[in-house]
């Protein structure tokens, strides 16, 4: 189910989470707006979704580990 086509990498700085780089527009240091409490569940495998403020795309994330969001299409 999971595949690293479908990963994306984010950065979390003092508690804020970033893309590095936009999937869909290659803007950079893309803020993902994600509340703590959908950030931690979807930490534990629960869906959420987030509107990237760069080219209002809509990220839907399965889940979430340390490094990378898992997201339900190919990114790369
Ligand atoms: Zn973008």
């Amino acid at each position: 189910m999971y595949q690293f086509s479908h990963t994306w990498p984010y950065e979390r700085v003092m508690g804020d989470l970033y893309l590095t780089e936009c999937p869909f527009c290659g803007s950079r240091a893309v803020p993902l707006h994600l509340k703590k409490e959908a950030f931690e569940r979807a930490k534990e495998g629960i869906k959420t979704e987030a509107v990237l403020p760069c080219c209002h795309e809509k990220l839907t994330i399965l889940r979430i580990d340390d490094d990378y969001l898992w997201t339900d299409r190919a990114l790369r």
